[in-house]
This record gives structure tokens, C-alpha cells and sequence, in this order.
């Protein structure tokens, strides 16, 4: 892969981003433990946006295995949309234990900054709108995050998600490639008085954009076309 684009994100930043059908978005949390709000719109429609449900909860099982909802998703999980098509798929991770991130916890905002660390600071939410705006994007526009690298396990003993310290390492990676024109976008979670999301340090992100001199581009169906697809090529129509 051919790296295209490379940017250095400081600690409470935020970054909008196109990535193209076939290129593959690299966020490197440099110094570890550093949580990253991310959200992705369809490119050429953005009322298209990433769904944390749908995500977790629409994926293709292994031959006989029933349904169960997960949890969580990574390597070789798609992030799908609103109309439950894939915007991405996670192509790569490189921590201890794969699929560490959350889709349950609403992004961090100034009622989050201002009510439970009392500090009136812009929070996630804040972020990623500043980081959209040129796209006509708006603060309600924004989605649930795909909030990558937060450890926010579920204590059966507590009855209840707890928002534990992140476990990657320094130089830690995720992968997404793009499955149509997208634009992503996110925050260096800025949470850094009240919980351990971040490890009480806020630290840069590197996101780095790849492109595949061999791709091939394909055309992107709606749902039900993409979903009968799918199903042909699996032998399951
Ligand atoms: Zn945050």
C-alpha cells in the first residue's frame, strides 16, 4: 500500500478526513492508552452516517452458529451505516487482545466536561462538529462513535459497564478500508479529570491514509442489492 496522506493529530484534537472506496484510513494511538471518538459519513450523501446498533448487532455468522447480539466489534468487522450497508471494514489491529472498543458510551460533550469534570471544555461531541462543519455537517448530525481503543467492559458483580484504562501499547493501530467514498472523522477524547478513558492523559493520534495501487473499484448497491449479494456469494441464496 502506498501511504497518500499522514497527519499528526495533538491531544484534543480532531480531524475530518475523505477516504476513498479501496483506501484505508491507519490511526496509531503514539503514546497509548489514548481513546479515539470516530464516526464516519457516506461521502456523497452524509445523511448516511455509521451505526454503533447496527454494527454490532448485523455481521454474517460462522455455518450453524446461532444468532447472539455482541458486543463489540474488530478485525474483519464491518462499520455499517444507518441504512445497514458497509461504510468500512476493520482491516487490522494491532493490540494484545483485539476488538478492545465500545459502541455502547455516547461521546463526551460540554454537558459531560461541564457537569461531571467541572471543567467547561469542549468535549468529543464538540470536536468532531468544529472538524465537520465545511461539509455541512451539523453538531445534530453527529452519530454514536465507533469509540476506538476504549476499554468499557461489562461487571456482571456491578450490574453494569465500567470505563476501565485502555490496554494499548504505544504505536498500537487500527485499519478501516473504505467499501465506498467516505468521510471520516474524530476526536482525541479530551476526558482527562474524571474517569481512567484515557488513563488521566490526553496524547496525539497519527492518522495515516493508504492507497492500493491493485484496487479495483465496485459499485456501491443499496441494502437490499449489496444484502442478496452477499448472501449469493455465501451460498446462503
Ligand atoms: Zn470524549
Amino acid at each position: 500500500m502506498n501511504k497518500i496522506h499522514e497527519e499528526l493529530v495533538p491531544p484534543k484534537g480532531g480531524l475530518a478526513i475523505e477516504v476513498e472506496q479501496g483506501q484505508t484510513i491507519r490511526l496509531t494511538d503514539v503514546e497509548g492508552r489514548q481513546v479515539i471518538d470516530f464516526v464516519v459519513f457516506n461521502l456523497d450523501d452524509p445523511r448516511e452516517k455509521f451505526s454503533a446498533s447496527y454494527s454490532c448487532g448485523r455481521w454474517f455468522l460462522e455455518p450453524g452458529k446461532p444468532y447472539e447480539p455482541r458486543t463489540t466489534i474488530g478485525e474483519g468487522d464491518w462499520l455499517m451505516s444507518t441504512t445497514c450497508r458497509p461504510l468500512m471494514t476493520i482491516t487490522k489491529e494491532t493490540m494484545e487482545r483485539k476488538g478492545v472498543h465500545d459502541l455502547h458510551h455516547r461521546m463526551c460533550n460540554r454537558f459531560f466536561t461541564n457537569v461531571y469534570a467541572n471543567q467547561d471544555l469542549d468535549g468529543c461531541h464538540e470536536i468532531i462538529a468544529n472538524a465537520v462543519e465545511p461539509y455541512g455537517i451539523t453538531y445534530a448530525e453527529i452519530p454514536d462513535p465507533f469509540n476506538v481503543f476504549m476499554n468499557y467492559p461489562y461487571v456482571v458483580e456491578k450490574g453494569g459497564f465500567v470505563i476501565a484504562d485502555p490496554i494499548t501499547k504505544p504505536g498500537d493501530y487500527i485499519e478501516m478500508r473504505a467499501e465506498m467514498d467516505v468521510l471520516c472523522a474524530f476526536a482525541n477524547c479530551p476526558e482527562d479529570a474524571c474517569t481512567a478513558c484515557n488513563s488521566g492523559e490526553c496524547t496525539p493520534v497519527m492518522a495515516t491514509v493508504f492507497e492500493d495501487p491493485s484496487f479495483e473499484p465496485f459499485p456501491v448497491l443499496g441494502h437490499y442489492e449489496w444484502l442478496m449479494k452477499e448472501m449469493k456469494e455465501r451460498g446462503l441464496r
